[in-house]
């Protein structure tokens, strides 16, 4: 399968993009359409694509053609020259915008729930994490509320005005997670879970695609075209750590993820803090590196007593903790302008 784009020239009619559309289609090529502020761009989707590229030439309205030889296509930088911006009902992630995503590994209960959403919302934060289906090494481990535990997330949100966002694992879990949740997260563990990627496809909401511990950049891309070409372009990148040599720190944070991906795709990219150092003693610093760096988000873990965590509690930050994080990135923020 290839993909040749097609640059309109500046401000083209509507009649010219039809031209361009229905000469595909007559061809037998799929089309992606995307218009940015500036730039209408035409996605040529098909066998041999190349073998066509005069016939597109001729038009009038044909600025340029641009080959894209890099094996991802709709989420790369050529398809989409602007930044995709997300917005969840006025919360904005992607270009110059910047958000927290926090709460505790996983929901234990309605109380430490209120408690928690309680005082990330007085602080600011928008999204509250918290996870229902956990992924757990062992199968001894808690393994989260399931549908109770999403129940209890929506509840909170509501009544604090957050959004949520929580993990799925399985297709089966389709149906809840649209009802429930304001954003689905694919794991680590599921970044190349196949037929969840297509399946998610038809999903409404926007996904938050977590790089897998042993995945390249590449592959992470490619799980994101997944998602694109099933038909979803609402999708969150998530550096959360990969797996090397080092041991102090559970996963090794990748931080040159956040320019490269700048550089190869126009998606989103949020920095999990908890997940790749496994240690709340570094988050503090981390988190200033995160939004200076050019990140669009920052994931951490919160909870009201991380002693007494059922899951993860060595990486998550207590509230005065999180507080003082929280501050000191706004200055950041505030000082290279950026939208928190
Ligand atoms: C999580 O965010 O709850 C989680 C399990 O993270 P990861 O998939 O990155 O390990
Ligand atoms: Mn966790």
């Amino acid at each position: 399968m290839m993909i040749m784009i097609i640059v309109l020239k500046p401000h083209v009619s509507e009649e010219d993009v039809k031209k361009v559309v229905n000469l595909a289609k007559n061809f037998g090529f799929d089309v992606n359409l995307s218009r940015g502020a500036e730039k209408t761009i035409v996605g040529i989707i098909g066998e041999n694509v190349y073998e066509r590229r005069e016939n597109f030439e001729a038009l009038d309205c044909v600025e340029e053609i641009i080959a894209v030889l890099k094996p991802f296509k709709l989420v790369s930088r050529e398809f989409h020259p602007d930044d995709t911006i997300i917005d969840i009902d006025g919360v904005k992630i992607g270009g110059k915008h910047f958000e927290f995503f926090a709460g505790p590994c996983a929901v234990e209960s309605m109380e430490q729930m209120d408690e928690e959403a309680s005082f990330l919302s007085s602080l600011g934060v928008k999204i509250l994490r918290g996870g229902a289906f956990k992924p757990r090494t062992s199968p001894y481990s808690f393994r989260g509320l399931g549908l109770e535990g999403l129940k209890i997330l929506r509840k909170v949100g509501d009544k604090y005005g957050m959004k949520i966002i929580s993990e799925m694992m399985s297709v089966d879990d389709f149906d809840i997670f649209e009802e429930y949740v304001d954003i689905i997260q694919i794991g680590a563990r599921n970044m190349q879970n196949f037929r969840l990627l297509e399946k998610l496809g038809s999903s409404s909401k926007p996904i938050f695609l977590k790089r897998g511990f042993m995945s390249t950049i590449e592959e992470w891309l490619l799980a994101a075209e997944y998602l694109f070409h099933h038909g979803n372009e609402k999708v969150i990148l998530c550096e959360r750590g990969i797996r090397t040599f080092e041991k102090y720190t559970r996963n090794t944070l990748d931080m040159s993820a956040v320019p490269l991906v700048k550089i190869l795709s126009h998606l989103p990219i949020v920095v999990d803090l908890s997940h790749s150092t496994g240690r709340r003693d570094l988050i503090p610093s981390l988190a200033k590196a995160v939004v200076a760096v050019g990140a669009n988000g920052a994931m951490i873990e919160v909870h009201p007593n991380p002693e007494k965590a059922l899951s993860d509690g060595q990486q998550s930050l207590n509230f005065a903790e999180f507080e003082e994080t929280y501050k000191n990135s706004m200055k950041i923020l505030k000082a290279l302008e950026v939208t928190a």
